[in-house]
């Protein structure tokens, strides 16, 4: 994916909804993500683009189970300044991470809409410092090739377009350090699908450790799926250079357990010592 790319380009082959239509479908996504515990409060912002040149965004400050159609923005792309809005538009403000928007659309030309959102599961993965960009699942392996954190950026300033700049050349899902997620699309269902995926994943990652160990796939199952992914990428017309937008392999791990009592759970010296025991034995049986 070419960087720089001017801010009103857009691909060809997607066209653009009407805009009723698009302010309902907004409306009703904002809904969605509401219901599925992904957004609090006034948490998260969405935006698709009207047309060449402008952009419809959800308001600051607003729950966004309870948005309205009328109440939506329309931000220039160019110059980011909102189109005087009338009605119950009339006053509002654009979304504080709107340059987060910006910054996608500017760079990706094949992405119609954005969600901003607060998936708490996958929050609580950047949080504890654990990776979801681990090769585990295989259909996200296919569709979003792996799920990056990028650095923490404090949120609704300029820190936070700098910190995905490179990320969102590659990947469709990413998560912003200790905040939340960042998933692109070519449609707002589809940015919301991939949240939906997103938090699935961190949720199948987080029983698997509660059932014992979060088991990687091998680098050869990895590489037949990597293959699939070149192929779904070439359907929708993209194109990314050898091994990109991947996940990480790396072994087989543990997630750090919380040492909630001494009784129920051994400290971590004790979990190492029994690790290096039981490494020792493996080696004397010459397993
Ligand atoms: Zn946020």
């Amino acid at each position: 994916m070419e960087s720089g790319t001017a801010l009103s380009n857009h691909s060809k082959s997607e066209p653009y909804i009407p805009e009723y239509e698009l302010r309902q479908e907004m409306v009703r996504i904002g809904r969605l993500i509401w219901e599925r515990g992904y957004v609090a409060s006034t948490d998260g912002n969405l935006s698709a683009r009207l047309g060449p040149d402008r952009l419809l965004v959800t308001p600051s400050g607003q729950s966004k189970g309870f948005l309205s159609a009328e109440g939506l923005l329309v931000v220039h792309l160019d110059h980011g300044d909102v189109s005087r809005p009338s009605g119950r538009g009339r006053g509002q403000r654009p979304s504080s991470e709107i340059l987060m928007h910006l910054e996608v659309y500017r760079q990706r030309p094949d992405v119609h809409a954005v969600i901003h959102a607060h998936p708490p599961l996958a929050v609580a993965f950047s949080i504890a410092g654990v990776s979801l960009a681990r090769c585990v699942v295989p259909e996200v392996i296919v569709t979003l090739g792996g799920i990056p954190t990028t650095e923490y950026a404090t949120p609704g300033t300029p820190e936070v377009p700098d910190s995905i700049r490179q990320a969102i050349r590659q990947y469709d899902a990413i998560i912003l350090a200790h905040h939340g997620s960042l998933t692109v699309g070519r449609t707002l269902w589809e940015a919301y699908l991939r949240l939906e995926k997103v938090e699935q994943t961190a949720q199948i990652t987080l029983a698997a450790h509660q059932l014992g160990r979060v088991r990687t796939l091998s680098p050869q199952a990895v590489q037949k799926l990597a293959e699939m992914r070149r192929a779904y990428l070439q359907r929708q017309g993209r194109d990314l250079c050898e091994g990109c937008s991947i996940c990480v392999f790396g072994d087989d791990y543990e997630l750090p357990v919380p040492q909630t009592s001494a009784s129920s759970h051994p400290s971590s010296d004790e979990a190492l010592v029994r690790q290096i025991a039981q490494a020792i034995v493996k080696n004397l049986k010459g397993e």
